[in-house]
């Protein structure tokens, strides 16, 4: 395996100073990368997406895990070290500079499966995660999820009913998939330390319910939740047919959307999606 200087070597070689715009935190701590790298499993002869590489931390633990690495990153001025682990690991790491938002990462990967490990530049995270968990194509060409978030938002994308963090992220996150906290992150361990903690949450894809779709569901969680202290027959009003949908599936309306079980919007959009789906 190829001998590569230390991260903060790397960093200081090509004058890679953190830009806030980016959201660039950096890991230096190569056995905390390793384990991060752990989560999805085996990662031998695995194809995976990496969004944000910037100096390559995560992605040595990857090509390290001997993973076939596709990374898309947008600031140039990390090009130039991310050519050197290319090198280091011939054949193993493709980079695309872009913005991770704007392009087509089934098309990237050539229509095959592959895992995604990121550590996400907090601007953007949620719109990513919220874009590879939508949409009604399921399953997902992704395999896998692993991904570093603000702990605040990783607890609400998996959180469970009855609880303050439980919202629209954690459904789209569970409904058709297993959401979990897979670790915590200290902010000391990142350069420049965030203000905040962090977390990684795995998400593997599960079976589709059948008749549901993903707009409905949406439009469902985004009544009951965009009123979460309301009761849902005042916050479901907007949406035809809900309140009877309630009725009809003995969900008492005097309820918060905070206690309904994720089956339970399930059963309500199922119900207003009908049979045209
Ligand atoms: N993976 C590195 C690590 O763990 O040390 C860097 C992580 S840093 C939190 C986020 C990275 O995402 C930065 O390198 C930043 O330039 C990049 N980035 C920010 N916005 C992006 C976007 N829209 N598309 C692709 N990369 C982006």
């Amino acid at each position: 395996m190829a001998d590569l200087p230390p991260l903060r070597e790397v960093i200081a070689r090509h004058g890679l100073s953190a830009s806030k715009a980016l959201g660039q935190n950096f890991l230096f701590d190569e056995h905390l990368l390793d384990r991060i790298a752990a989560l999805p499993g085996d990662l031998n002869g695995r194809r995976v997406l990496e969004v944000g590489p910037g100096p390559g931390g995560l992605t040595r633990a990857l090509l390290r895990a001997g993973a076939d690495v596709t990374a898309i990153e947008m600031d140039s001025r990390c090009l130039p070290a991310l050519a050197e682990l290319e090198a280091a690991f011939p054949g193993k790491l493709r980079v695309i500079q872009g913005d991770a938002l704007k392009l087509d990462h089934a098309e990237i990967m050539g229509g095959e499966p592959f895992a995604i490990l990121s550590n996400l530049p907090y601007n953007v995270g949620t719109a990513l995660f919220t874009r590879w968990l939508g949409g009604e194509e399921w399953p997902p060409l992704w395999t896998s999820l692993t991904l570093m978030f603000q702990q605040e938002v990783a607890q609400r994308i998996a959180a469970k009913p009855g609880t303050s963090a439980y919202g629209r992220l954690a459904i789209l996150a569970q409904w058709r998939a297993e959401a979990r906290l897979a670790m915590k992150v200290h902010r000391s361990a990142f350069t420049p330390p965030p203000k905040v903690m962090s977390a990684i949450v795995h998400v593997e894809p599960a079976a589709m319910p059948a008749g549901v779709s993903a707009r409905m569901l949406e439009r469902v969680t985004e009544a009951a939740f965009g009123q979460r202290r309301k009761m849902l027959r005042q916050s479901l009003k907007g949406l035809p047919g809900a309140v009877e949908a309630l009725e009809t599936l003995g969900i008492d309306p005097q309820r918060r959307a905070e206690t309904l079980e994720v089956g339970d919007f399930i059963a309500l959009a199922r119900t207003l999606t009908g049979p045209q789906g």
